[in-house]
């Protein structure tokens, strides 16, 4: 996006314009790709085969990219990403590994061709003539990998419950959550801008081990960029015979159709989001019956997001062992973080489970910006919890996160620095939480407005002491008696911030009296 509203259309069409009144850039190639991660200093050009990586360009500047660089062989420094640079953009990449966003800002999303020629479809391909469904499910149990939505179940589990009463049924689905939802994340618009095919080609390797023929792709309708290339990169799936009847005369049947939401934070919800599918009002439904066993129309659905699906068909070429190995004992690969707020380096990051959150604000994010103090770091969004600077070195996953009192939920993190206030923070998402409670049960509906007026009257200088504790005693209702999670997750950024920060709410209750 910031590539985008920075005029990258303009510059690739200047770009294209240049080569084409050149006779000596005949053979000179402009190509358009997805998110490359390093938004603060976007829109980003990249030379081949060279790999001078231009930064911050203009549209005037392609005039030097062009004459200068591809014509007099010059690279044009002062677009070149600064390696003395007290930002320290060029250690973004360092200790990243990039493997569900492997080809973003590599292929032209909208050429099917550069997909395969990275190994795209030859997981499926092999898949289709040399393994069972079960081998499938095998290979993603070895690999360990846990969905990347938010709640980190383990993926092959959920295939296998489909699998094992795939016999019984006599109709499977396969569903992608696009749905993405939490403030400050975006890896799955990006993944979809710019690897659309990636995530065809895992729902039809999910449709193959689980014995659907029929998938979804529940995407938000604010994602224009990310839904027109989905399409196209259907037609042209289906034009390789990578999608539809056949698929590459094995005999196997699959077909993806999108379904678009109309941005409601909790269609992000499997159970709501099925709802929505069916035409109904996306509200989540009790839980079980799970979608496993009965999901979109009452049938068995394998639902996974967008990054989760990213993944696998690399899991799959490459073994489950290959991927188990990266990672911590039990939070296995990598995860991709969207790295916002009071930080140099913002963007989209990719690193190994159990990289220290001190990595990640510093060594890739190239620290706060104005020489100010790192203060906290939220992740999980709405749903989670702040991670404090006594934190700092604690290995990021899964488990680590949940003791800290926050969550990974789909990988948002947004940097605070000291002149954040926690509690106007906390406010933000309760305003949020308030705003997308579905408003189906009791204790979320009720709950989660006592508390966003509670935290408005402390804001306003208007708290007491009482207020803190009745904060405490409303989140244990919310939690044990919420029906889906986004009420049963609610009360968590004002818990964490109250665990690390109370002096920041005493503070705003004494200055005021
Ligand atoms: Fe709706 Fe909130 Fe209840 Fe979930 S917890 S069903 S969002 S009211």
């Amino acid at each position: 996006k910031q590539c985008e509203s920075g005029k990258s259309e303009e510059i690739y069409k200047e770009l294209k314009k240049l080569t084409m009144e050149s006779s000596i850039c005949q053979n000179v190639q402009i190509v358009r790709t997805g998110c490359f991660g390093l938004c603060s200093k976007g829109p980003i050009v990249k030379i081949l085969p060279d790999e001078t990586f231009y930064v911050n360009v203009d549209v005037k500047d392609a005039k030097a990219i062009i004459n200068d660089h591809i014509i007099a062989g010059q690279p044009v420094e002062r677009l070149m990403l600064k390696h003395d640079n007290p930002a320290k953009e060029s250690r973004f990449y360092q200790k990243q590994i990039r493997i569900a966003l492997r080809n973003c800002g590599i292929i032209n999303p909208e050429d099917i061709t550069e997909y395969i020629a990275r190994d795209g479809y030859a997981a499926l391909s092999m898949a289709l003539f040399e393994m069972k469904p079960m081998d499938i499910i095998e290979e993603l149990k070895k690999s360990g990998l846990r969905g990347r939505g938010g709640a980190g179940f383990p993926t092959w589990m959920k295939w296998k419950f489909t699998h094992d009463i795939k016999d019984q049924a006599d109709e499977i689905f396969i569903i992608c959550n696009a749905d993405e939802g939490d403030p400050g994340a975006y890896m799955d618009r990006s993944i979809l801008e710019g690897d659309p095919q990636s995530v065809l080609e895992a729902m039809a390797l999910a449709g193959y081990a689980c014995g659907s023929s029929m998938g979804y792709i529940y995407i938000r309708a604010e994602y224009p960029l990310a839904i027109e290339r989905l399409y196209k990169a259907m037609d042209q799936a289906r034009e390789y015979g990578l999608l539809g009847k056949n698929i590459l005369g094995s005999g196997f049947d699959f077909d993806i159709e999108i379904r678009l939401g109309a941005g409601a934070f909790v269609c992000g919800e499997e159970t709501a989001l099925i709802a929505s599918i069916e035409g109904e009002r996306g509200m989540p439904r009790p839980r079980p019956p799970f979608p496993a066993v009965k999901g979109l129309w009452g049938k068995p659905t394998v639902i996974n997001n967008v990054e989760t699906y990213a993944n696998i068909p690399k899991i799959i070429l490459r073994g489950g062992d290959w991927f188990g190995q990266i990672g911590t004992e039990k939070s296995k690969g990598t995860k991709v973080f969207a790295l916002t707020g009071k930080i140099n380096n913002s963007g989209l990051v990719e690193v190994p489970m159990g990289t220290t959150l001190r990595e990640i604000i510093y060594d890739i994010g190239g620290g706060i910006p104005n020489g100010k103090a790192f203060k906290a770091a939220q992740t999980g969004g709405p749903s989670g919890g702040v991670i404090t600077a006594e934190h700092l070195d604690t290995p990021i996953d899964y488990e680590t996160l949940g003791a800290l009192g926050s969550m990974m939920g789909s990988g948002g993190m947004i940097v605070m620095d000291e002149d954040d206030c926690i509690v106007d923070v906390t406010k933000f998402y309760l305003d949020f939480s308030v705003d997308e409670s579905c408003g189906k049960c009791a204790p979320c509906r009720i709950g989660t407005r006592k508390m966003h007026n509670i935290l408005r009257k402390i804001t306003m200088g208007k708290g007491t002491m009482d207020h803190i504790q009745q904060l405490r005693a409303l989140a244990v209702p919310m939690q044990k008696a919420s029906l889906c999670g986004l009420g049963q997750a609610a009360p968590n950024p004002i818990l964490s911030t109250l665990k690390y920060f109370e002096d920041e709410y005493l503070a705003h209750i004494r200055d005021h009296r």
